[in-house]
């Protein structure tokens, strides 16, 4: 079940989910099981992002220290190759909504409730109270940490009833302030073509991830085939600082339900990666051309083929499974020494509603 897909020519992928909930927030299990579901999932980097003002479990778990979850997974981890990212999520209503703050060094700074209700058990007195403070002070004591912040589902219903995301003056000066610098486009089982837009437009880097609350089992059933949405990043190493610095670049792309979505930059280089043909040959006393094509990455591959031949085993579209070679028959009418083969890649998207192309070649 773990999640793969190779690295690029000049990067190494790495697979990270930068949105998870434990009890500390409104989360169902301790952050120790995060770690170990990330670790099951093969991730490269892991944050727990609690809400810093709301916390259901105000009786039962007080935590006055809101670095907790991540002391916890860090101790769980220290073991593994995992790396767990020190992060929290601002939580307003509309404009602001929601806003993860990653790569933190204390957050506690991004919270300031004054006159919280007395007794302890209060949960919406105390969000209320803690939501007083505003939103605008939590994003600018993120980035007086440095820490990378992005926007989270903005086509969320109850904040946004017909579930579009539309950019507003809130984010967008912040944007163009450079105190935001991504935002999600999949949020656990949804996809938002117009937050993917609006990534485009504001320079934003794209961001995928899982928000879960329960269990990843539940949600994904990666036993059954289902992954969490994840962001492949493409970094110089594998490090907390190179992950930083590609996510600065915007060097992302977005894993959700078998779409790969990411800007072009980077994601040809992580097909071509993915993808790759072979053993040019001909079939006795004919010009008809057997190739393979094989498949390295989790991704089950869609391709439409666009260009003038056309193949013995199927039509123009033809399925990879993931980590899996295929066998083409292809009728170059001729024995030629190099065959190319133009395909759309039908499970990819390099801007809202457009799927990019690839062509793979191969000589004998
Ligand atoms: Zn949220
Ligand atoms: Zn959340």
């Amino acid at each position: 079940r773990t999640i793969v897909f190779p690295d690029t020519e000049q990067y190494v992928t790495l697979v990270v989910d930068l949105h998870t909930h434990s009890v500390f927030s409104d989360g169902h299990v301790w952050p120790k099981i995060r770690v170990a579901e990330a670790l099951r999932d093969g991730l490269d980097a892991l944050a727990i992002t609690e809400h810093l003002e709301y916390q259901p479990h105000r009786l039962d778990i007080p935590h006055p220290d809101r670095n907790r979850a991540y002391d916890d997974a860090k101790a769980a981890g220290r073991n593994s190759e995992l790396i767990v990212i020190r992060g929290s999520e601002i939580t307003r209503n509309a404009p602001a909504g929601h806003v993860n703050a990653v790569f933190l060094d204390d957050a506690n700074k991004l919270l300031k409730v004054d006159n919280p209700p007395s007794n302890p058990g209060d949960v919406s007195g105390y969000s209320t109270a803690a939501r007083k403070w505003p939103a605008q002070k939590a994003i600018e004591a993120a980035n007086a940490q440095d820490a990378f912040l992005f926007w989270n589902h903005p086509w969320w219903t109850r904040q946004q009833r017909d579930g579009v995301t539309r950019m507003n003056a809130f984010h967008a000066d912040n944007a163009k302030n450079g105190l935001l610098h991504g935002i999600e486009i999949a949020n656990g089982s949804t996809y938002s073509e117009e937050a993917f837009q609006v990534a485009l437009d504001y320079g934003l880097a794209l961001i995928g991830v899982s928000d879960v609350h329960d269990l990843i089992d539940w949600d994904y059933q990666p036993h059954n085939g289902g992954h969490r949405p994840v962001t492949l990043v493409f970094a110089e190493e594998k490090s907390a600082g190179a992950i930083k610095r590609a996510l600065f670049a915007n060097r992302t792309v977005v894993w959700f339900r078998n779409l790969l979505i990411g800007r072009v930059e980077q994601l040809l280089p992580l097909l071509e990666a993915s993808l790759n043909i072979s053993n040019l040959s001909y079939r006795p006393q004919t010009s008809v051309a057997e190739v393979t094509i094989t498949n390295i990455s989790d991704a089950n591959f869609e391709l439409r083929y666009v260009g003038d031949y056309t193949f013995m085993y199927s039509a123009d579209r033809i399925r990879i499974p993931a980590h899996e070679a295929i066998t083409l028959l292809v009728k170059p009418g001729d024995t030629l020494d190099r065959v190319a083969l133009e395909f759309v890649v039908e499970n990819a998207l390099f801007a809202p509603g457009e799927h990019p192309s690839i062509n793979l070649s191969v000589s004998r």
